[in-house]
């Protein structure tokens, strides 16, 4: 294998480099690097997705926004037009029941007269 200083091939099994004395790095060293390599890349890449989902974020809500803006574009002359048309539905009640009231203002007075010239009979 190379040594991981001065890069001169040594024994495969070497702990230290017979020509420079480092110490080679074990198995264990080399997982232990790989672990943190790999939390390394982990957290750069959560880092870069956190970056690149700020701006999509914000653009939900702007889009959530006009979404609102659209959709109170929309209900508010549906809601005109419901009124429109409850309007005139309105009247025609208004209109019924004054006829209503008429006609039983009548048919009362006519029962109230009848009573009267019956109360006035011996
Ligand atoms: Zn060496």
């Amino acid at each position: 294998m190379e040594c991981v200083k001065c890069e001169r091939w040594i024994a495969d099994d070497a702990q230290f480099c017979s020509f420079c004395g480092t110490r080679q790095p074990t198995v264990g060293d080399a997982l232990t690097a790989a672990g943190r390599e790999v939390a390394e890349a982990t957290v750069a890449v959560m880092r870069r997705v956190a970056e690149a989902a700020r701006p999509v974020a914000k653009e939900i809500a702007r889009g959530a926004g006009t979404v609102a803006r659209k959709a109170g574009r929309t209900v508010k002359p549906a809601a005109e037009q419901a009124a429109r048309a409850v309007k005139p539905a309105l009247r025609e009640t208004k209109k019924v029941a004054a006829r209503a009231a008429r006609k039983t203002a009548r048919v009362t007075t006519g029962v109230a007269r009848k009573v009267k010239s019956a109360a006035r009979k011996p």
